[in-house]
């Protein structure tokens, strides 16, 4: 790919240059510029949903068969494997994850699209209890035109987990990628057409969200959004359905915790806290970013944390031996680091600085931050940062720590180190998460 082509989009089908602001993929560890295009018209966006509708009501794709749908998923997810590598690659320029990671985003993708076409061809239908002398039946029916909307934290991975679906029960799809991270759904939707998605089925359409995905979201003939991204935004979304009489699914921010209890193999739990929090730089919505740690270990614990967060390797992404990259922009960068600022005016002790790491160039990095003695009112505690920033509380109990996990506005995922197993599958009962790790990172 040239860095200086402008990159053609998929409007209902067709490859061509949208009709809308020029925008740019950066290599988050350089500022270069990976990917340039222009993002769609709002002409552009109604044509793409036109066309959508077109191709659901005459292509054929919806009413093929499930395993003739099935046939054509696992094509997709063979064709993601077989190019596996330049996709990890080019999803580290658009991301800036280690490549490490994105490896694993790109197998997790092609794993998607190979469980929705297993679902396809297995998922049955039920003969339901008749009222009189004729059958009746539950089945499954397409709805028309989806929307997807994503982040730009977990590209190919996101795109897949909303279209695969989508794909496998016959609609057609608008996928909307975040701005910053366009260029793995473009190569998405060519590997959909190359595995045999009919035209118009699939389309992308990348810009700005409260432009392009306002317009979709809005748009008469799309009968369902599935987003993921921030609350606010999620919101917005859910507003906007509620006026449609649309369903929406919304997986949003999060602010998620671990607690380590007295008993805990400490090795393992600092392994396991580190990697909960600073993986993907911290930009996860289930990043472990609370930290609850049993008084009485709490010394030992934060002398092996301290050494192991410090000794870190934060750096060039094209390293396979890096263990967090940068940050996805400058202003994420400058809003991780407002947050370190502020934290010792509301009571924190800032243990490790992130500001002080140092880095060559003109990339977005930061490094780990530290956050010991952080008050449960404060807005380090409260907001999700989206950063390497871990906020510890130390408790006295196992329920005093399960009371503050729960006292939380975001629930996303939780995890707990201990060795014994009847306060684990409590945990796994009292708690108020979406997802719950015992003895390993949040999941
Ligand atoms: P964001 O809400 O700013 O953007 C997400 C997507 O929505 C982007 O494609 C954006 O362009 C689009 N968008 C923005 N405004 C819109 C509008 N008015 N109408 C329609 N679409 C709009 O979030 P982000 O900064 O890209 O991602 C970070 C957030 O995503 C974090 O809060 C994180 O926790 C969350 N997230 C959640 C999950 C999950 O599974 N729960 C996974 C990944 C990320």
């Amino acid at each position: 790919m040239s860095k200086l082509e402008l990159l053609p989009i998929n409007i209902g089908g067709e490859w061509r240059l949208g009709g809308g602001d020029e925008s740019a993929s950066l290599y988050p560890a350089t500022g270069e510029v990976v990917g340039r295009l222009r993002a769609p018209s709002l002409a552009d966006v109604q044509e793409a949903i036109e066309k959508a509708d077109q191709a659901f009501r005459t292509s054929g794709w919806a009413q093929k068969k499930p395993h003739e749908r099935a046939a054509v998923l696992h094509r997709v997810a063979q064709l993601i494997r077989e190019r596996a590598e330049p996709l990890a690659q080019l999803q580290r320029l658009d991301n800036g994850k280690p490549i490490s990671e994105t490896r694993a985003l790109v197998a997790s993708a092609a794993g998607t699209f190979q469980f929705f076409a297993a679902a396809c061809e297995t998922m049955e239908e039920t003969i339901t209890p008749s009222r009189g002398d004729f059958m009746t039946m539950s089945v499954y029916e397409p709805m028309g035109v989806v929307a997807a909307i994503t982040p730009w934290n977990s590209p190919i991975a996101s795109e897949a987990q909303k279209l695969a679906p989508a794909l496998a029960a016959g609609n057609a799809v608008v996928v909307k990628p975040a701005e910053a991270t366009p260029l793995l759904a473009l190569e998405l939707a060519r590997i959909c057409e190359e595995a045999g998605v009919p035209k118009g089925i699939v389309s992308v359409l990348p810009g700005r969200g409260s432009v392009i995905g306002d317009a979709i979201t809005k748009h008469p003939l799309v009968k369902r959004v599935s987003f993921t991204g921030g609350t606010s935004t999620g919101k917005h979304i859910a507003r906007i359905a509620a006026d449609k009489m649309m369903p929406v699914s919304l997986e949003l921010g999060g602010k998620s915790a671990t607690m380590v209890l007295e008993d805990a193999d400490l090795d393992h739990a600092v392994n396991g806290v580190l990697y909960g929090i600073f993986s993907s730089s911290g930009e996860s919505c289930i990043a472990g970013s609370r930290l609850f740690v049993a008084r009485k270990l709490y010394g030992d614990f934060m002398e092996r944390l301290t050494a192991k967060a410090t000794a870190l390797r934060v750096g060039d992404p094209a390293d396979e031996r890096t263990q967090m990259g940068p940050l996805i922009t400058a202003e994420a960068k400058a809003r991780v680091e407002s947050y370190v600022a502020g934290a010792e005016a509301e009571g924190a002790t800032v243990v490790v600085d992130g500001r002080e790491a140092k880095f060559e160039g003109n990339g977005f990095f930061t490094g780990v931050s530290l956050l010991d003695h952080v008050k449960t009112d404060s807005k380090v505690y409260l907001e999700e940062i989206f950063g390497p920033v871990l906020a510890i509380v130390r408790v006295n109990s196992y329920e005093e720590g399960l009371q503050l996990i729960n006292d939380h506005q975001f629930g996303n995922g939780t995890a707990i180190f201990t060795r014994d197993g009847g306060t684990a599958r409590s945990f796994e009962f009292d708690v108020e998460a979406g997802m719950v790790g015992i003895n390993v990172p949040i999941p």
